[in-house]
């Protein structure tokens, strides 16, 4: 796996209950420690942010990816911002506060969540959450009105995508799928030379996505994440395989790889392989894996192909076609995603990741597990 995509150094134990209950501590922002000045100067920066235009983003979960990448790609974002936080663990309210400026009344724990919905700063929530968790605080989002983005995968079952689809509707409200690639030149590039027929129909297709996985994180807990290396990595090549085809699989057939950790792996796969038929007998293999290191998609055409080597970073793609080298600028995934998700709000037009796709995808991978579990080939 590339540096690049790495997860939470800190590994964080289970120290919440496992499953979708909350855990329960006081409201963060009356024990926030905050000085008048730190208060009135994160006010001024709300006040500045709004006045530019932009929204105002909550993050809830506050681990890698939203500390990582998505908390820094808020600083250059041009149509939102970090306004608030969610998160369970005092000590990082603390240190986001300071780092970001962000008003005591702007941060709330799991439980107190609920009453973003009476903050007028926060107009969208991004949930960063385990998996399993992505399908509640969608839907409290919702009932608090106000926008969301939700991490992929979208949840763990298709029920769960429909709730939160269903919430969003009822409420009025946007909902749009972390999926930064589809604002990332070099992978619009494969969907361009796919989709346009650049090198002649696409004939077939193989995506690989693994890294080695540490003991005791929450993706090898199947309550949280739903499943294994499929749900977490394996997605980006099922994307893939979809946006460089312009189609979506009708039928798959998938097989667990061995388990060399039985102990490590006792809840989810270690590896899978699968292969998607696609309309008009396109094939698209696929391979995710949780102890080897794999990140390339590749596209065979009928008179050429087309590679993206390493494919789903978050910078440093590196692409080929069987007559050029890909040549694209590097640009801020986040940075590009949470814009538009904030202009598509702002102008009332659809996103081009919404909630609907993310439960294609929940679709596609649940029809992998079945079609791994079954050996047999699962119509989608
Ligand atoms: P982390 O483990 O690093 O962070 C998850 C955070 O969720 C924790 O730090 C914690 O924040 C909060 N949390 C609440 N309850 C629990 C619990 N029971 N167990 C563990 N954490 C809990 O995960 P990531 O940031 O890597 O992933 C979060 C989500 O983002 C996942 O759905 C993942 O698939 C997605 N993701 C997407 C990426 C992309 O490129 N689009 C890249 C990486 C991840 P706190 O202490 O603040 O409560």
């Amino acid at each position: 796996m590339s540096n690049d995509y790495s997860f939470d150094s800190s590994r964080r134990k289970f120290i919440y209950n496992v499953g979708l209950t909350a855990i329960s501590i006081p409201v963060l922002s009356s024990f926030v420690k905050s000085s008048k000045f730190d208060e009135d100067s994160s006010r001024m920066r709300i006040s500045k942010e709004k006045a530019a235009g932009k929204l105002g983003i909550a993050l809830v979960g506050l681990g890698s990816y939203a500390g990582g990448q998505l908390a820094p790609a808020l600083q250059s974002t041009a149509h939102c911002y970090l306004a608030g936080i969610v998160t369970g663990t005092p000590d990082k309210a603390e240190k986001w506060k300071a780092q970001y400026g962000i008003p005591a009344a702007n941060i709330y724990d799991y439980k107190s969540f609920d009453n973003i919905k009476n903050n007028p700063d926060i107009d969208i929530i991004y949930v960063v959450l385990p998996n399993s968790m992505h399908a509640e605080y969608v839907i409290r989002a919702a009932h608090a009105g106000k926008h969301v983005i939700c991490e992929k995968p979208m949840a763990i079952t298709v029920s769960d995508c429909d709730k939160m689809i269903a919430a969003c509707k009822k409420a009025g409200k946007m909902l749009s799928v972390g999926y930064r690639l589809h604002f990332e030149p070099y992978n619009l590039e494969m969907a361009r030379l796919g989709t346009e027929k650049v090198f002649g129909a696409v004939k077939k297709m193989d995506g690989k996505f693994g890294f080695p996985a540490e003991a005791g994180i929450w993706r090898l807990n199947k309550e949280l994440a739903g499943g294994g290396p499929l749900m977490d990595v394996g997605i980006y090549c099922i994307q893939a395989s979809c946006y460089t085809a312009g189609a979506d699989p009708i039928a798959v057939t998938a097989k667990e790889g061995p388990k060399t950790d039985p102990v490590k792996f006792k809840d989810v796969e270690e590896s899978l392989t699968w292969q998607l038929e696609m309309p008009g007998g396109v094939i698209a293999d696929g391979k995710a894996s949780y102890s080897e290191g794999m990140n390339r998609f590749r596209a065979e055409a009928e008179k050429g192909w087309f590679e993206l080597n390493p494919a789903f970073n978050y910078s440093g793609q590196k692409g080929f076609t069987s007559n050029a080298k890909m040549d694209f600028p590097r640009v801020n995934q986040q940075e590009r995603q949470m814009d538009a998700f904030a202009q598509s709000v702002k102008s009332k037009t659809p996103s081009i990741v919404p909630g609907e796709m993310g439960r294609r995808d929940v679709k596609i991978l649940q029809a992998i597990y079945e079609a791994m579990r079954t050996g047999k080939k699962v119509t989608i």
